[in-house]
């Protein structure tokens, strides 16, 4: 706002200066071309009609010759002197300084008269108008400006102060509802949008979102700690419940009943933490993913040969391997096959089939899995990807609904992906894509 004045004042100055030059040269010329019809030279000698004036105003006009000698009219007296020895420009405006004081001179040929020894001297008619005389009326101008500029910027000020009062309102509705969302930590509430001003609209709006997501954010979280204490909580309580029994009996056969199923609630708490602690560590990026290579169809054989092994006879796994190699972490990509080779197998039908191929198509490798098993709904197919979402729980009663987020995010570190192809009722097809390295 001080800048902004500054260059006002300093433009208004620069403008009313050049104004008032422009103007005075103007009113010279003017009173110099009217008085030039009532003077002239007619056989060397000067000629001056009754309508002459020698003082138009604030102008004064002086007949001289070259040199300088005043023929008719009178220089200021002031100035007399040093006027005279200025030198005559034909034509020209300008501006003298005499006796410290500030005179626009402006001279105009007439002809030519003759003087004394009879030679011939051009005379010229000089228009003066002293600064000051003129200076009264333009600072008149000036200080309109001036008082205008103070009026303006009064308005500025005013509407400024007015504006600055409903943005403040507007901005502090906004402070008041966010204080209120951190201190109830109802995520639920929003803030309004219905603002007068485009800018605080937006900038709500921007806020809304924000709080959408932090709400989405907060919900997913509590969701998780919810699954993981459900989780939990079955294999602890079979643990006590076995711990409880194993103290009444004396028998051997019994403890070591006991102490199996111990061992195999165990050894799932394990694997469900294991799993949390690979999803939580690659959430966050603190896992260093190793560059090795990986030959897909080696890593598939050895995986398939195991889970043929604890498959039995129950269902039959077909290879259909072609060269597919890239670079990666071979164990973790060795969990994302297992878990997709497992949970063909699991919701296979008894004697069912499950072909595993690998090969590269275009810049990417791959390991497809297909199965003829119960097929997934096709609103699921989505949601098999999240923490312990599982279709239907009597089926994976063993599982946690942790393979596929932890195989996803496995396949995302790895730049690849997995894609499901399901039909409910005839199988599914998942296929874990790597770009080729
Ligand atoms: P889990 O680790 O318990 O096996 P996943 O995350 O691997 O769970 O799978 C999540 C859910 O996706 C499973 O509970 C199941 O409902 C569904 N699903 C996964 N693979 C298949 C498949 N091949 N056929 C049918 N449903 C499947």
């Amino acid at each position: 706002m001080i800048a902004m004045t500054v260059i006002m004042v300093i433009l208004i100055r620069f403008l009313s200066s050049a104004a008032v030059d422009y103007e005075i040269k103007r009113e010279l010329r003017k009173g110099i071309d009217a008085n030039l019809f009532h003077i002239s030279t007619r056989n060397g000698k000067l000629k001056i009609s009754e309508n002459f004036r020698y003082q138009d105003e604030k102008v004064r006009f002086v007949i001289i010759r070259r040199g300088g000698k005043v023929l008719a009219g009178e220089y200021p007296k002031e100035a007399a002197n040093s006027m005279q020895k200025i030198f005559i420009r034909n034509k020209l405006s300008r501006c003298v300084v005499c006796n410290g004081q500030k005179y626009y001179i402006r001279d105009v040929r007439i002809g030519k008269i003759k003087v004394k020894n009879k030679k011939s001297r051009g005379i010229f008619m000089r228009g003066i108008l002293k600064k000051s005389d003129a200076d009264s009326f333009y600072y008149k101008i000036e200080m309109v400006s001036y008082i205008s500029l103070v009026g303006i910027l009064c308005i500025i000020l005013a509407f400024e102060f007015i504006f600055s009062k409903r943005i403040s309102k507007e901005l502090k509705d906004m402070c008041h509802t966010a204080e209120s969302i951190g201190t109830s930590l109802d995520m639920s509430q929003r803030m309004r949008c219905d603002h007068q001003y485009k800018e605080i609209a937006v900038l709500a709006n921007a806020n809304n979102r924000m709080l959408d997501r932090l709400e989405q954010t907060f919900q997913q979280q509590e969701q998780f700690t919810s699954d993981v204490a459900h989780e939990l909580r079955t294999p602890v309580a079979v643990v006590m419940a076995q711990c409880e029994y194993a103290w009444k009996t004396d028998s051997e056969e019994e403890y070591r009943e006991v102490l199996d199923v111990v061992y195999r609630q165990s050894k799932r708490l394990n694997n469900l933490i294991t799993k949390l602690l690979k999803f939580s560590r690659l959430e966050q990026g603190r896992m260093q993913l190793r560059d090795e290579m990986l030959d897909l169809p080696e890593i598939v054989v050895s995986i398939c040969e195991e889970q043929q092994e604890k498959a039995q006879d129950s269902v039959l796994i077909r290879l259909n391997l072609k060269d597919a190699v890239t670079t990666g972490d071979i164990s973790l990509i060795a969990i994302v096959i297992q878990n997709l080779v497992e949970n063909a197998v699991k919701f296979s039908h008894p004697q069912g089939e499950v072909e595993v191929e690998t090969g590269g198509q275009g810049d990417e490798v791959f390991v497809k899995v297909t199965d003829h098993g119960i097929g997934i709904l096709p609103e699921n197919t989505e949601k098999i990807f999240r923490r312990f979402y599982k279709c239907d729980k009597a089926r994976n009663a063993e599982g946690f609904g942790l393979g596929l987020a932890l195989s996803g995010k496995i396949a995302e570190k790895h730049g690849g992906r997995i894609a499901v192809k399901s039909v409910y009722g005839a199988g599914s097809e998942f296929t874990l894509y790597l770009p080729k390295k």
